[in-house]
């Protein structure tokens, strides 16, 4: 048997807050407790977004915490090459499609529609996509293409669906409702979710897919909040022929007013409460571990 492979897969746009101390925590613990292997991945494929101090603050926070992870760091702006592959399969396979609105045409249309009923909402509470632009003809979608402007690429997740079958995922940890076991995914969910742009070859749900297949994880040790996103992640490991590891969601840190931590609230950022005289053991305190 193969060692077990945990990973943890921060983004580079902010300072780490007691939340991702926790999430690393358990994934090295884990590692260490089963003889597995611990992997660093940076999902900086957000050039607006993440910056190299953020990176930089990362390596810092975590060995000041005793963490150690295997080098290379997988970078992932250092592996769009390995996206577009993908990408194209599922192109190849006719379950992608240009959607040409722009985030304010999107807002109206689902004005629009909700206006008249209720509209979906996908499990982060963002409305499904509200265009029509999965039956553009053949010549209205090369006109546009050809035209220069922007453009996201979306899976038809109601074909991508049909032709994925039914689909589970193995449970270590619990979904927000104590979820566990053997759960169904639910990528209808999800609408027709962005998988790439006119300028980026992949989206976080596409990079963390092909991430987690080649760096051969086999335990996905993540918050909650990304519960739900994992049927999106499973279809794509279906379409893609890609291993299925297995997920463990832990429970969220939360502040005093049981909200979810930001990366901008200095109360709980890892470096602020290192300033104060914080030590890495006040910080396993501090989240509920021994
Ligand atoms: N990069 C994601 C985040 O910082 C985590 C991705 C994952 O663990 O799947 O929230």
């Amino acid at each position: 048997m193969p060692p077990p492979v945990l990973r943890f897969a921060p983004s580079p746009n902010g300072y780490l807050h007691l939340g991702h101390a926790y999430s690393a925590l358990l994934n090295f613990d884990l590692a260490a407790r089963t003889g597995g292997r611990f992997l660093l991945r940076i999902e900086d494929i957000d050039a607006t977004r993440c910056k190299p101090q953020f990176e930089e603050a990362i390596y810092q926070d975590l060995a000041w915490l005793g963490i150690a992870w295997e080098t290379p760091v997988r970078r992932q702006s250092e592996h769009l090459a390995d996206y577009r592959d993908a990408f194209e399969t599922l192109l190849a396979q006719g379950l992608v499609y240009p959607g040409f609105e722009s985030r304010a045409e999107i807002a109206r249309l689902v004005a629009q529609r909700e206006a008249v009923a209720p509209w979906p909402r996908d499990p982060d509470g963002a409305p499904h996509y509200p265009g029509t632009a999965r039956s553009l003809s053949h010549q209205e979608r090369a006109r546009l293409l050809q035209s220069g402007v922007p453009y996201a690429l979306r899976l038809d997740v109601t074909a991508a669906g049909a032709r994925a079958g039914d689909l589970t995922w193995t449970e270590h940890g619990e979904g927000p409702d104590g979820e566990t076991g053997t759960v169904t995914a639910r990528p209808g969910a999800w609408g027709d979710v962005i998988l790439a742009r006119k300028e980026m070859p992949t989206s976080y749900h596409l990079a963390v897919a092909i991430d987690d297949a080649l760096q051969d994880v086999t335990e996905v040790v993540r918050g909650q909040d990304l519960f739900w996103s994992t049927s999106v992640h499973r279809l794509l490991q279906a379409l893609l022929g890609l291993p299925r590891p297995a997920y463990r969601h832990h429970r969220l840190i939360v502040d005093d007013t049981g909200r979810k931590l930001s990366k901008s609230s200095k109360a709980t950022g890892l470096r602020e409460l290192r300033a104060a005289g914080a030590t890495a053991a006040d910080i396993r305190r501090l989240v509920g571990l021994p």
